[in-house]
């Protein structure tokens, strides 16, 4: 069967890492929706340029074309052993949407990364970010965090702006207002699977590795039991 995985989680969880790690180690793609609209823009591809007509009218990108867009990318050869997706869904409606669009297609894994909220403060509030590349300092550096230079480029760090207490604790209101349904939306099927996000990063990748095979498990002749 494919490997077809949704990550749910809050802004600071680790996710697009935990993504991006996972799906290294399987050979699958990582499918990020801000990602996929830049390359259909650029390709040239009708939902692509649809999508760039909103965008330049200032409009907000609509779950037809998301899903639109999402279906293209889906469809591409190196997803045909499964996907990851990233950022998508983010409502229940694109949720919605997105099964249907499964239907013939090994079930979707889902795996809600969890975070208490304090931890979530904690990281986001501590995030560094160089100057100069723009990479994210590595938290556990503790070099680089004390002396304020990049380890990658040797640029200056500084706190990133968009992460004071306040508009940390707005980004987690907008989460769980938008997103959180979402994980009353799966979290009954049998592939749906919780993993602990506030361990170290290793640590959360093997809990991911598990998760998944777990949730494998119980998919017998494509469908879910
Ligand atoms: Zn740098």
């Amino acid at each position: 069967m494919a490997l077809n995985l949704i990550m749910l989680g809050p802004p600071g969880a680790g996710k697009g890492t935990q993504a991006e790690r996972f799906a290294k180690l399987k050979g699958i793609p990582k499918i990020s929706t801000g990602d996929m609209l830049r390359e259909a823009v650029k390709a040239g591809t009708e939902i692509g340029l649809r999508a760039k007509a909103i965008m330049d009218r200032g409009e907000l990108v609509s779950d037809e074309v998301m899903i639109g867009i999402v279906q293209d990318r889906m469809n591409r050869d190196d997803a045909r052993s499964g996907f990851i997706l990233d950022g998508f869904p983010r409502t229940v409606a694109q949720a919605r949407s997105l099964d249907q669009v499964m239907v013939g297609r090994s079930p979707l894994i889902v795996i809600d990364i969890i975070v208490p909220e304090s931890e979530l403060v904690r990281r986001l509030g501590s995030r560094m970010v160089c100057t100069r590349c723009g990479s994210n300092a590595d938290p556990s550096d503790t070099k680089a965090i004390s002396t304020l230079v990049c380890s990658k480029c040797g640029g200056q760090l500084t706190q990133r702006t968009d992460d004071n207490q306040s508009v940390v604790l707005e980004r987690l209101k907008v989460y769980h207002a938008n997103t959180a349904p979402l994980v009353a939306y799966y979290q009954g099927r049998p592939t749906f699977r919780a993993v602990d996000g506030a361990q170290a990063a290793d640590v959360v990748a093997q809990a991911l590795v598990d998760a998944v095979d777990g949730a494998k498990s119980v998919v017998v002749g494509g469908s879910a039991l």
